[in-house]
């Protein structure tokens, strides 16, 4: 048996499935928040004469003027990537993969392609929020909000990284700005969904799938690496190109997979319907 036969059957027998994943998976994807690649020259080449910004990133942590020039960046951002999104053969591959078991995934990744594939919004937890959702920035209340429709209007009003006061989002109960979701606090009924798999699965055959996590990563890998350790039928796999990392402590019972995510995905889901 190589080892997508194995891991196939380590999905197939298992109870449970948690799915990690971060920069990797958006990259495969064709969101890279770090390049400045050609995705950035042919979206943002104005802001890169304009504010000198090297790569998406920069976006996030530039302190902008006024709301219309902020919002002006984010809706060109956001609707490129999440209010044209269609579902990518990679996330196609990961529905496959997890077919009916039960499920839950942690991400550091806010592009919302998870719910947007079909994965239940309250089975993904994303540590660092995400760009789907509207929230009242003053926090007056805990609901969210969702953005692509509000994200559309602005991206077609949208003239020189400048949208008109007149679209921005206001706070439906205090009338504040609105701000794109920060996962500060975590939302209640995924806080609750993720310590109950916990609970659940607990000393069952739990599958931990690691997606384009970097080897040092604090916020999903240790945690997960972690929970590999401390659960008696946890088998770890992770898939990352050039930083395949386990620890000494799991190596007998995870499979590391370098190279492309797309590629090795694919071999596993093929592993899994073929037999
Ligand atoms: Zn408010």
């Amino acid at each position: 048996m190589n080892d997508y036969n194995e891991i196939a059957q380590k999905i197939k027998d298992a109870d449970a499935i948690l799915i990690g994943a971060s920069n990797g998976l958006s990259i495969t994807e064709g969101l890279n928040l770090f390049a400045d690649d050609e995705a950035f020259e042919n979206l943002f080449r104005d802001y890169k004469e304009k504010y000198g910004f090297r790569k998406i990133l920069d976006g996030f942590f530039f302190r902008w003027n006024k709301q219309e020039e902020k919002w002006g960046f984010f809706s060109r951002l956001v609707n490129h990537y999440s209010g044209n999104y269609t579902t990518s053969s990679v996330m196609e591959d990961l529905k496959t993969i997890v077919g009916d078991k039960p499920y839950f995934i942690l991400t550091s990744n806010g592009e919302g392609h998870f719910e947007m594939s079909g994965f239940e919004p309250q089975r993904v937890y994303e540590l660092e929020g995400n760009w789907i959702e509207l929230r009242c920035s003053r926090l007056c209340h805990d609901k969210t909000y969702p953005a692509l429709p509000i994200i559309r209007k602005l991206a077609e009003v949208e003239k020189n990284g400048l949208v008109s006061s007149e679209f921005l989002p206001k706070c439906p109960v205090c009338g504040a700005a609105m701000d794109l979701y920060n996962a500060q606090p975590p939302k209640q009924e995924v806080q609750m969904e993720w310590e109950k798999f916990c609970k659940d699965f607990h000393n069952k055959k739990i599958v931990i799938l690691e997606l384009g996590i970097g080897w040092r990563n604090q916020l999903i890998k240790a945690p997960l690496m972690r929970m590999t350790a401390n659960e008696p039928h946890a088998t770890y796999i992770t898939i990352n190109l050039g930083e395949v990392y386990i620890p000494d402590n799991i190596k007998d019972t995870s499979y590391g997979l370098d190279g492309y995510l797309s590629d090795h995905l694919n071999k596993i889901k093929q592993a899994m319907v073929t037999k």
